[in-house]
């Protein structure tokens, strides 16, 4: 029989969104009248922008003509999309970042696993306390940690709680870690990092020689001008970090699926013997090997992000969420919840009520709002005692769910 890869059997039983499913399901099944609200899991819910759909509407056109059919494209994506890229998100922000350091793909969550392909096994590797599962679940599959213990922690990771003691920022670590896996703005917990706290952990690289993994996912959401939207924003990032970014949750990509990860070709990691290795030249040659490119038509879609329309469009969809998010800070707040994020994010963090613990909380909103939220445990050991809602809703699913929360 063929030997399969017994790190899996390491993972936790139930990850966390199955799990939710299941109760759900229960409490549906046995309640078939019950008109259930969704702030749970982490998708959008409001349709493509039209700029997007145009240019991937022409993009097919172009495909069904001789002269406009594309077949392969560049594995690092068209010259043209990397270019609105570095101009847009970067040079326009300060940041020295070239559309050749831009590498497209098809989502951050397989780019922030796939990284841990060019990256040795022996690095000691950090997460923050809760985390985004899938750092964990990466780490976890290729061999890099232990076996789970009782709290939920992995052996060989190293967690660094983020609570409300420390403001969701984690404390920088007075030990050498290699790799440290950072996002901001946050899921779950909704907290945003401000220009100093991304500057400690880049001092902290550099005086380490570490690889931060930063993920910035929800960078669209960060309201005003003077909080970092990219690690780049920090100087001497170029030399220590690596950047996730995705169109999935500004532009609504989740099912249409583009994203890019940057790495500035001055960064550098090294061989067991000690010689440096640039950490751009292996992912080019991962990336070469093992993909083959977004689709031209989702390439054109992306884009049109960065046209005026776009742009535009774009804003119109992040107000729309954030907007949800405020009205859900202010009725939990008139509900006397203690509450976190939600200003520069599209997650609001709330610390669930005395006597209960997370997954408790979970069945008691389910049972009596019919509101299904994320158990702050499932992020992480240190997740226990808080919960998950998220803004990705209709404007009347929102108010609904708010006003049976008041009803409690
Ligand atoms: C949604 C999300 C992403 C985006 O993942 P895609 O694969 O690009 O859809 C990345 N990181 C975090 C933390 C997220 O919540």
């Amino acid at each position: 029989m063929v030997q399969v890869n017994s790190n899996y059997l390491k993972l936790k039983a139930g990850y966390l969104f199955p799990e939710i499913a299941r109760r759900v399901k229960e409490f549906s099944d046995s309640n078939p009248q019950v008109d259930l609200i969704r702030l749970g899991i982490g998708d959008v819910t409001e349709p493509l922008p039209l700029a997007c759909r145009d240019a991937m509407k022409a993009a097919i056109d172009e495909m069904g003509t001789a002269s406009g059919f594309h077949g392969y494209g560049p594995e690092q994506g068209y010259l043209w999309l990397r270019e609105a890229i570095a101009t847009g998100d970067y040079q326009n922000r300060g940041c020295n970042i070239s559309p050749d350091e831009i590498f497209v793909s098809d989502g951050s969550k397989c780019d922030s696993s796939n990284i841990l392909d060019i990256l040795g096994e022996g690095n000691s590797i950090a997460v923050t306390d809760p985390v985004y599962p899938v750092y964990v679940d990466s780490n976890v599959m290729t061999g890099r940690t232990g076996e789970i213990d009782k709290a939920g922690c992995y052996g060989g990771l190293t967690y660094l709680p983020i609570n409300s003691e420390n403001d969701f920022s984690a404390q920088i670590p007075r030990e050498h870690l290699d790799i440290i896996y950072l996002c901001f703005p946050n899921n779950p917990t909704g907290a945003v990092a401000t220009h100093k706290q991304l500057a400690k952990w880049v001092e902290y690289a550099q005086q380490n020689d570490s690889l931060i993994l930063f993920d910035a996912a929800y960078e669209a959401f960060i309201q005003g001008e003077d909080l970092p939207r990219s690690i780049y924003e920090i100087e001497g990032a170029r030399s220590c970090a690596i950047e996730f970014r995705s169109f999935s949750k500004n532009a609504g990509f989740t099912g249409t699926r583009c994203a890019f990860t940057v790495i500035p070709k001055s960064l550098k990691g090294k061989t067991l013997k000690g010689e440096q290795v640039d950490l751009w030249s292996l992912w080019n040659r991962r990336q070469s090997t093992k993909f083959n490119g977004v689709s031209y038509i989702v390439q054109r879609g992306a884009q049109a992000i960065y046209s005026p329309e776009g742009k535009k469009q774009v804003k119109q969809l992040i107000d729309f969420y954030m907007e949800n998010a405020a009205i859900i800070r202010r009725s939990l707040s008139t509900a006397e919840f203690v509450i976190y994020g939600g200003e520069h994010a599209p997650y609001v963090w709330l610390k669930v009520p005395s006597g209960m613990d997370s997954w408790e909380f979970f069945d008691f909103l389910l049972h009596q709002a019919n509101v299904v939220g994320t158990p702050g445990s499932g992020f992480g050991a240190a997740g226990e005692g808080y919960f998950r809602l998220s803004a990705f809703n209709s404007r009347s699913n929102v108010e609904k769910a708010m006003a049976r929360i008041a009803c409690l």
